[in-house]
């Protein structure tokens, strides 16, 4: 079997990547290897809409099944790609076939991170990445009365929304100080503590997991201080560990996911990366090397590869831009605010509407918007010109951030 463009994972970036070259009417073969069973589908809903049984499968796939087919793009689905040799330009497959490529695109995104502790393997214990794990999770629900969300992260924290909306009891367990720790300032965090604990979540920070207690089934949560929380489900949001082993194998540089130029290229030959899994230096995070999990980055990343295999070389560069549900609450993310060091409230949080604008030596480079989608429209600018307005004309809400902008970009 020989293909002029191999995609491995059929997620959102190898999705998007094939979608992308049929557009750019790349005619030669393409076939996408993925270890899932679905044709491609929307992550986002699985801790949304489609965990609270809002939203049937069939609307979260990313085209019809029939697609596929009728742009001569290849699925192999359920099928792993285990090993890589760059030089031959082959993969092998779970099943043992020998898979020829011209070119490859690495999007194969990650595996929940497990938690290191005694009782992690029991049954009732969950994990929030694919289809299977949350039609797993729902079938189990009937018979729960109390969960255990260990990680405060947005994927924690919409499944805790979810859940407390079904009526069961929450817990969710945060090692760090605050939630969202990782991806928001504190007073973000602090908002979004304060509207669980409103809704019934107890949150607990700063805590330490010793164990996971019961027999068979889960039936607890031991905290290092002795305390054990009850739970017949425990739902594990810590992370992911990306899905590169075949990769490194094969001689890649990286580490912590794959590395790749600023053309998605790895260190090895016609080998692309893209999406979660791909390391890379972010024009949006003053160049820093970083792995962003998003379908903004996934997307984005593709369309990128796919113009350059088409004729254009182009580099990836696109802001980026994140979203969350929880209960009322559209927490809508432009740019990337790791490396803050300043930030100023516009809007007052008690309305449920406003942002949180990040700023490094003077400059806007993120914005964290809730309720507040005109802000996140026209704060857009703010972060692709770097644009440096006072706190104070921020904070402003009687001037509109599209006026603001206009006086600054003026000046
Ligand atoms: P994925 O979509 O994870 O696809 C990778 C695919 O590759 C998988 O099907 C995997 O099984 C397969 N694979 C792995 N290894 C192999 C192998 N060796 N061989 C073959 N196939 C392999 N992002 C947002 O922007 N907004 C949100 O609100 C949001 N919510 C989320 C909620 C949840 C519950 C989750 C899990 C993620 C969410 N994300 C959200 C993140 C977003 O879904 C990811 O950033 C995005 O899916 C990354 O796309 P990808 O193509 O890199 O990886």
């Amino acid at each position: 079997m020989h293909y002029d463009i191999l995609i491995v994972g059929g997620g959102h970036g190898g999705a998007q990547a094939a979608i992308a070259l049929r557009q750019a009417k790349f005619e030669g073969s393409i076939a996408i290897i993925s270890a899932e069973r679905e044709y491609p589908y929307e992550r986002p809903p699985l801790s949304k809409d489609y965990f609270a049984g809002d939203k049937a499968f069939e609307r979260i796939m990313i085209r019809p099944a029939a697609f596929w087919a009728e742009r001569a793009i290849d699925m192999m689905l359920g099928q792993r790609v285990e090993t890589v040799d760059a030089k031959g330009h082959t993969v092998t497959t779970s099943d043992g076939s020998v898979i020829s490529y011209g070119n490859m695109i690495w999007a194969t995104g990650g595996s929940p991170r497990q938690l290191p502790v005694e009782g992690s393997n029991l049954r009732g214990m969950h994990v929030v990445r694919t289809r299977a794990d949350v039609d797993r999770m729902v079938e189990g629900l009937d018979d729960v009365a109390d969960v255990v969300i260990v990680g405060g992260g947005y994927i924690g924290l919409e499944a805790a929304a979810v859940l407390r909306k079904m009526g069961k009891k929450v817990t969710v367990l945060e090692a760090m100080d605050r939630v969202l720790a990782r991806v928001a300032g504190e007073r973000l965090s602090r908002f979004y503590e304060a509207e669980h604990r409103a809704h019934g979540v107890d949150v607990r920070l700063g805590v330490e997991i010793a164990s996971i207690e019961g027999e068979e089934y889960v039936t607890g949560v031991r905290l290092a201080d002795g305390d054990v929380v009850p739970a017949q489900m425990v739902i594990v949001g810590i992370g992911i560990v990306p899905a590169v082993a075949p990769l490194i194998n094969a001689g890649a540089a990286g580490g912590a996911g794959v590395d790749v130029d600023g053309y998605c290229r790895t260190s090895l030959p016609d080998i692309f990366a893209i999406g979660d899994c791909a390391a890379h230096a972010n024009d949006f995070a003053g160049g820093n090397i970083m792995r962003v999990e998003s379908v903004q980055n996934a997307n984005d990343m593709a369309n990128a590869v796919a113009k350059s295999l088409t004729g254009e070389r182009t580099a990836y560069h696109a802001v980026p831009w994140f979203w969350s549900n929880q209960y009322d609450l559209r927490l809508q993310t432009v740019g990337i605010s790791a490396g803050f060091d300043d930030t100023v409230l516009r809007g007052d949080p008690h309305t449920r509407s406003f942002s949180l604008i990040y700023l490094k030596a003077g400059k806007v480079i993120a914005l964290d918007c809730v309720n507040a989608t005109k802000d996140y429209v026209q704060g857009r600018l703010f972060v692709t010109e770097g644009l440096s307005p006072t706190a104070e004309q921020l904070a402003d809400t009687e001037v509109t951030l599209k006026e603001l902008a206009a006086t600054l970009t003026a000046n």
